[in-house]
């Protein structure tokens, strides 16, 4: 049964990793799904394909977060196609590791593009155009309470996607509408795995007490919580997703 039918979310970044999940559990939940993606066509059309396939609906929405004539565009086609917008995943986002003495320009300008001016992006259209009873769902991450070493930059745009949500709460009030965020722990995902020794893998694959690695499905079903009839009354928090780790 679908218990949200009529529905219709937004993910970013929602061609592969943890977007991927969310988009296929929203969509298994009734919601109609924009799949938003940067680069990968194939890859968002084929988790359309699936979607379609398995009785959903769902559209690909090619635009980069950090452009927000792009990101106008999504809600757009989102609005024309479906006749409005009740859920926003804000899930786009790039890690890039160094030390702060390291970091060059250009790895702190594109994480504070994608994952900062991106999410801000998103967020404003969002701000306007959800219909009431939304729901805003912002992928920050546990590292902002972690705070490891190298990961300087990456979790100072996640503590402002953090800000924002506290704030933009406070900005839709009387509008029935909830902004989260859903900070994971270490996930399965590209994001995490690409270039990491596989000693650190190994390291951070224990360090949780339920001792393994999240799995994009972990972070969808959080996500599908938050999104459903039973998240309604949540609101303004920060729920870390991360078998425990902080
Ligand atoms: P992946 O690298 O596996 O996937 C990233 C997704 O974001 C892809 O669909 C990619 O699209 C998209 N994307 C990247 N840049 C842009 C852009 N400029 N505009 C639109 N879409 C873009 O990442 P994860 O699934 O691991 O991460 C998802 C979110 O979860 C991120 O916000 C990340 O910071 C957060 N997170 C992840 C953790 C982890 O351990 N994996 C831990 C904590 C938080 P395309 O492929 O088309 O380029």
């Amino acid at each position: 049964m679908r218990k949200d039918g009529n529905k219709v979310a937004i993910v970013t970044g929602a061609s592969r990793g943890i977007g991927a999940a969310i988009a296929r559990r929203l969509a298994a939940d009734g919601f109609t799904v924009v799949v938003n993606y940067a680069g990968k066509a194939a890859e968002a059309e084929a988790l359309v394909a699936e979607i379609e396939t398995a009785g959903g609906t769902a559209i690909p929405a090619q635009a980069d977060v950090s452009d927000p004539a792009a990101v106008a565009r999504i809600f757009d086609a989102a609005q024309a196609a479906f006749g409005g917008i009740d859920v926003l995943v804000n899930n786009a986002g790039i890690m890039k590791l160094a030390s702060l003495a390291d970091s060059d320009d250009a790895l702190f300008d594109s994480q504070v593009a994608i994952n900062l001016k991106g999410s801000f992006n998103t967020l404003r259209e969002a701000a306007k155009r959800l219909r009431e009873g939304g729901r805003i769902i912002n992928l920050s991450s546990s590292v902002v309470g972690l705070s490891p070493a190298t990961y300087g930059v990456y979790a100072a745009t996640k503590a402002g996607v953090e800000a924002m949500t506290h704030i933009l709460t406070k900005e839709l009030r009387g509008r029935n509408i909830t902004v989260n965020a859903i900070a994971p722990g270490p996930t399965a995902t590209a994001l995490f795995l690409d270039g990491k020794p596989q000693a650190v893998i190994d390291t951070l694959t224990k360090a949780a007490p339920l001792e393994r690695l999240g799995q994009p499905e972990d972070i969808a079903n959080a996500v599908a919580f938050l999104a459903g009839p039973d998240g309604g009354w949540i609101n303004g928090q920060i729920l870390r997703a991360n078998g425990g780790i902080i």
